[in-house]
């Protein structure tokens, strides 16, 4: 993939989340930075960063397309009051698929995305 200033700061930013990222905060960001591209562009290199296994997108509760930094598989809290979402602690989708018994049928495992409801310490 060529890399561009646009991709290099794109990289960085998701590098640097402590949050998945949707595309208008990626863009309010870079706008920050002094980038403004167009958000079809922004799409495509998340899809881009999304198929060589770099980067990973969620759709949680709200249809709202996220993007994080591949990683383990983890699910996400997302407060039902301000939208934040925070990472939660990895889990072996594996050992879930374990649990139905010993009569299930095999699966196998492509992905994983489990989201939990709640509100958040700040709007509590
Ligand atoms: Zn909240
Ligand atoms: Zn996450």
């Amino acid at each position: 993939m060529r890399k561009t200033k646009l991709s290099t700061a794109v990289e960085k930013m998701l590098d640097e989340a402590t949050q998945p990222l949707s595309v208008p905060s990626l863009l309010q960001a870079l706008g920050e930075r002094g980038l403004s591209p167009n958000k079809t562009t922004l799409y495509r290199m998340l899809d881009r960063f999304c198929a060589v296994g770099q980067t990973r997108k969620i759709v949680l509760s709200d249809g709202v397309a996220h993007y994080e930094k591949a990683s383990a598989p983890h699910g996400h809290f997302v407060c039902t009051a301000c939208d934040a979402i925070e990472c939660l602690p990895s889990f072996d989708p594996q050992v879930l698929l374990g649990q139905r018994g010993p009569d299930a049928q095999p699966m196998v495992v492509t992905g994983a995305q489990v989201s939990v409801q709640g509100v958040c310490a700040q709007c509590l």
